[in-house]
C-alpha cells in the first residue's frame, strides 16, 4: 500500500509553500513542491531553445527531465542538468512560463509518474494545483489554501521588499491574476478544490493560525 499523503492546493501566493514546509517538518514526512517541477521544465525549455508552446517538443523534455532537489538546511537547492537554477526558479517570469507549459495536457501526463514517486514512507506533503484532484485523488487529507488576490499580492510585495527589491503593487496584482486565470481556466487539471477538500481561507489569518487549523483538520483525518 502507498504511503499516506496530505495535499495542499491553491492559487499562487496563498502560503502553500510555507504551510507545506512546516507540516513536513512537524510530521517528519517528505515534501513535494510540484510547482518547482513545472518551473524547472519551463527553464529547461528556455535553456534548450525549445518552443514553450510546442507540446510535441515539450513532452520528451518532460519525460527525461534531469532535476535534483537537494535539501540544505531549511533551503532546497534545485539542480537542472548539473546547474544550480534555484534563484532563476523563483522569479515571477519563470512562474508565468511554468503556467504556460502546465496548460498542455500531454506535458502534465508526462510528469505524473515522477510526482507520484514522491509518495514514500513515512508519508508525503504535496504542494500544487491538482494534488488532491488528479495526482493523489485518494489522499488521506486534502487542504485547499485560498486568500484574496489583493492579500496575496500584498504578501508577495512584503517578501520582495524584505529582500530589498523595489516593487509595484498593481503590477504584482495583475501578474497574480493573470497566472490564476490561466491555472483556473485550463481544460486539464484546472485549479479547483477537490470535492472532499477542506477549504482554508487565509486572507485574515497569520501563519500560526493557518498551521493550527490545518493541523486540527489533519488530525481528524489521519
Ligand atoms: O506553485 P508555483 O507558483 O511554483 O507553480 C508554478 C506554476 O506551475 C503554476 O502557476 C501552475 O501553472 C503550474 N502548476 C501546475 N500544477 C501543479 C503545480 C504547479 O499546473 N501541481
Amino acid at each position: 500500500t502507498q504511503a499516506p499523503v496530505i495535499t495542499v492546493d491553491g492559487p499562487s501566493g496563498a502560503g502553500k509553500g510555507t504551510l507545506c514546509m512546516l507540516l513536513a517538518e512537524k510530521l517528519g514526512w517528505h515534501l513535494l513542491d510540484s510547482g518547482a517541477i513545472y518551473r524547472v521544465l519551463a527553464l529547461a525549455a528556455i535553456h534548450h531553445g525549445v518552443n514553450p508552446d510546442s507540446e510535441e517538443a515539450l513532452v520528451p523534455l518532460a519525460a527525461h527531465l534531469d532535476v535534483q532537489f537537494k535539501a540544505e538546511g531549511d533551503l532546497v537547492k534545485v539542480i537542472l542538468e548539473g546547474e544550480d537554477v534555484s534563484s532563476e526558479l523563483r522569479k515571477e517570469e519563470t512562474g508565468m512560463a511554468a503556467s504556460k507549459v502546465a496548460a498542455l495536457p500531454r506535458v502534465r501526463e508526462a510528469l505524473l509518474r515522477r510526482q507520484r514517486a514522491f509518495a514514500e514512507a513515512p508519508g508525503l506533503v504535496a504542494d500544487g494545483r491538482d494534488m488532491g484532484t488528479v495526482v493523489f485523488p485518494k489522499a488521506e487529507a486534502k487542504i485547499f489554501l485560498d486568500a484574496s488576490a489583493e492579500e496575496r499580492a500584498q504578501r508577495r510585495m512584503n517578501q520582495l521588499q524584505l529582500k530589498g527589491l523595489d516593487v509595484n503593487f498593481d503590477r504584482l496584482l495583475s501578474e497574480i491574476q493573470e497566472r490564476d486565470d490561466r491555472d483556473r481556466n485550463r481544460a486539464v487539471a484546472p485549479l479547483r478544490p477537490a470535492d472532499d477538500a477542506f477549504v482554508l481561507d487565509s486572507t485574515s489569518l497569520n501563519i500560526e493560525q493557518v498551521l493550527e487549523q490545518a493541523l486540527s483538520y489533519i488530525e481528524s483525518k489521519l
